[in-house]
């Protein structure tokens, strides 16, 4: 009954608005049974590395396969996820899958195996337990921390609050790789990027886009990823492009020195067998 008064509320102002919230408010209370019923899968999307065109790295993207909607992406449900907190227990679920795959790939791989990169929402940053949690998961799965890289956005590291970065302080001497998200996109503070435990930089499609071949190119974005790829290398960081999805893209980013890339030129997100195919034949593009 909460919901139909709150219906006849927005319904005074705004009827469309009522209908996106009813349907936000409805998958939000969704999600605690979705976890619980095995309707969240995870894709990969392989980081090839610039120099020999091999899959150095995979990040783990969550998705819903929602029983009446059909598959949903991250950006229909990470918000809610934080709003109500399940983000925590759902992000781990995210860990330890990705870990468990990460596992098999270094069983059938040895020492060429990918690490595995594992997106991590502010309020996971700040949760007392992430450094128990991961420890638990890497210990229960038997991944080697090295092959494990949590990605965290500039707003969950540059935050005021000291615990996260005593926690990826923490996490970095496990041997865990720490990056930076979209980076350019938020707020960093370029003299406190020096102080932290990062170990890599993801810039920004949003600024791989302008890339193109020299006479259609947006100069400003082209100018903005050599400087930011000059900073990383500045701060002793690797870098990896994100949203690569043309051959004209990919061989700018090269020719700046970025030491990885990712985008649908190489591979879009998919199963992890799509990926073990790459690794083994070969990377396109
Ligand atoms: P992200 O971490 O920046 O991940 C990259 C996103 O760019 C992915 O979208 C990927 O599919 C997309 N992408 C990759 N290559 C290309 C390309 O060439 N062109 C374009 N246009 N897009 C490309 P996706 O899977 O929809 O994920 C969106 C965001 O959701 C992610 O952005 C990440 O912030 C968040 N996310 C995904 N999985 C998780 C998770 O397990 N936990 C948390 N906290 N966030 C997640
Ligand atoms: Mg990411
Ligand atoms: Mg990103
Ligand atoms: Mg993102």
């Amino acid at each position: 009954w909460a919901k139909a008064d709150g219906k006849r509320r927005w319904a005074m102002f705004d009827p469309d608005r009522n209908a996106t919230e009813v349907a936000r408010l409805r998958l939000s209370a969704q999600l605690p049974a979705a976890l619980e019923r095995g309707e969240f899968y995870v894709d990969y999307q392989p980081l090839v590395g610039m120099r020999r065109n091999d899959v150095v790295g995979v990040e783990a993207l969550v998705r819903w396969a929602h029983p009446e909607l059909g598959r949903l992406g991250p950006d229909r449900f990470i918000g809610l996820a934080e709003e109500t907190g399940l983000i925590v227990p759902l992000g781990r679920w995210v860990l330890r899958q990705a870990c468990l795959q990460g596992r098999r790939w270094a069983r059938e791989l040895g020492a060429d195996a990918p690490f595995v990169s594992v997106n991590l929402a502010v309020r996971q940053s700040r949760d007392p337990n992430l450094v128990s949690d991961v420890a638990a998961i890497l210990d229960e799965t038997g991944l080697d921390p090295a092959k494990l890289q949590l990605e965290l956005t500039e707003s969950a590291i540059m935050g005021t609050a000291d615990e996260p970065l005593e926690s990826l302080r923490e996490l970095s001497r496990m041997g865990v790789r720490i990056a930076i998200d979209d980076f350019g996109t938020g707020y960093s503070n370029l003299a406190y990027l020096r102080h932290l435990p990062v170990h890599e930089l993801k810039i920004a499609g949003s600024f791989v886009e302008g890339l193109r071949e020299a006479d259609r190119e947006d100069p400003v974005d082209a100018r903005i990823v050599r400087t930011l790829v000059d900073l990383a290398h500045a701060l002793g960081l690797t870098v990896t492009a994100e949203g690569v999805e043309t051959r004209a893209q990919a061989r700018r980013i090269a020719e700046t020195g970025c030491e990885t890339a990712q985008g649908y030129l190489f591979a879009r997100p998919g199963p992890p067998e799509a990926v073990h195919e790459l690794i083994i034949g070969g990377v396109p593009g």
